[in-house]
């Protein structure tokens, strides 16, 4: 894996387990339960974006999500996967914008994608908003990884 996992694993263990919102059944758009390392890529690509779009804001619509919402996910048929998916292990986050002080799908993802893209990030044809730490091919190691916990 080209990421360090002991930083999220460290951040799983320590952060994300010890928190009550674990098992939220809600959305999660607490960005401290984001790994750091993530994150801090995260806020540099965001701030490159307002650069070329003073005007906008890029925010995060879910950061972290329990296995329960994520099976709700999948039974309502909007997400692929049942469980532990990227966002439960905090290195995945659901982007949008602010355009004008509104929340909205109409901002540049093409850009923001790109800046996601050149700065190690992967992002999913699939998925427009969403993008996470790890590339898709090294989930499994991470989920192997972390399941020995
Ligand atoms: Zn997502």
């Amino acid at each position: 894996m080209e990421k360090d996992i002991n930083t999220i694993r460290d951040n799983y263990q320590n952060v994300i387990l010890k928190s009550d919102l674990f098992e939220s059944e809600k959305p999660v758009k607490d960005v401290s339960l984001l790994c750091p390392d993530f994150y801090e890529i995260l806020k540099k690509c965001f701030a490159d974006y307002q650069s070329k779009y003073p005007e906008q804001e890029v925010c995060i619509s879910e950061t972290y999500r329990s296995n329960q919402l994520q099976y709700d996910y999948y039974e309502a048929g909007k997400s692929k996967i049942k469980k532990n998916g990227m966002h439960h292990y905090g290195i995945a986050a659901d982007v949008a914008f602010m355009i004008n002080g509104k929340f909205s799908y109409n901002g540049d993802y093409n850009y923001l994608r790109k800046l996601f893209k050149d700065s190690g990030l992967t992002v999913l044809n699939w998925e427009l908003g969403h993008v996470q730490y790890i590339k898709v091919e090294e989930q499994n190691e991470l989920r192997s990884e972390i399941g020995k916990l």
